[in-house]
């Protein structure tokens, strides 16, 4: 006994701390406390992703992670040139012509 990866609080977790999915959420927060913290967003969100509607939630109750920090993961994934310094281009970018004030 006296293993040191805190046990994922999630339902499926509770029900079955021995069962497979246990094991893979434990393994999933084992691999997240190895990575930075760019590349843990990243799969976080990557997973979330993949678990479609509710994912966020899911993932951010087994790994511990904020709903806001796997969001921005998922945002850096799938628009990794919107979420470069958090710059986002104006449709149309280029400057805008200065509008002359109508005289009446
Ligand atoms: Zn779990």
């Amino acid at each position: 006994m006296g293993e040191q990866v805190p046990h994922c609080p999630c339902p499926e977790c509770q029900q079955a701390p021995g069962g497979r999915t246990a094991h893979i959420h434990q393994a999933l927060n084992q691999l997240l406390a190895g990575l930075d913290e760019k590349a843990r967003r990243q799969t976080a969100g990557l997973l979330a992703l993949e678990r479609g509607r509710g994912g966020i939630s899911q993932i951010a109750q087994i790994t511990g992670l904020s709903r806001n920090t796997i969001q921005r993961g998922q945002l850096e994934l799938v628009h990794p040139a919107r979420a470069v310094g958090g710059r986002i281009r104006a449709p149309g970018g280029g400057r805008q012509p200065v509008e002359k004030k109508a005289l009446s």
